[in-house]
């Protein structure tokens, strides 16, 4: 777990959040086979929390549809460390482009939190793009339920 301070590291002012995450993702690139059925670290994911807290993850990619892609690995390492609230998700590919989170990922982004349709996913490093997850995500199935939650 890293701690995102509200100033650059290494004084270099260029440098953005999204720099930081960019950065906590790809240390975490290590594409590697475990086993004749696993491999795993060939993405890798870094969310920032309302708290200021950065969590990163990788994919493991498995036989029999246990794997997990790198964003939920990073979610589940949040919650492990007690949060659940995201403000910014970048995910790397193996390449190094930034990449988008899948369906599943998506969705328990959406089901993660009720502020969950306001997280910005870095779309693009060179231009700073970002998306917001609730328009990757509209017209979702749970937006009534959720509203019975405090934000
Ligand atoms: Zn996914």
């Amino acid at each position: 777990m890293l701690q995102y301070i509200h100033r650059p590291k290494w004084g270099n002012s260029m440098k953005t959040v999204w720099h930081e995450l960019y950065d906590a993702a790809k240390q975490k690139l290590d594409p590697r086979v475990l086993s004749p059925f696993i491999d795993a670290g060939g993405v890798a994911a870094a969310i920032l929390t309302d708290k200021g807290n950065v969590y990163t993850g990788v994919c493991i990619d498995t036989c029999s549809g246990l794997g997990m892609c790198a964003e939920r690995n990073a979610i589940a390492n949040m919650i492990t460390n007690g949060e659940s609230r995201i403000v910014k998700l970048v995910c790397v590919m193996s390449d190094g482009c930034v990449g988008s989170p899948c369906g599943a990922c998506r969705e328990m982004l959406m089901q993660l939190d009720p502020n969950s349709p306001e997280i910005e996913i870095l779309t693009d490093l060179t231009t700073l793009s970002t998306v917001r997850l609730g328009d990757l995500v509209s017209d979702w199935w749970g937006t009534e339920r959720m509203k019975g939650m405090s934000q």
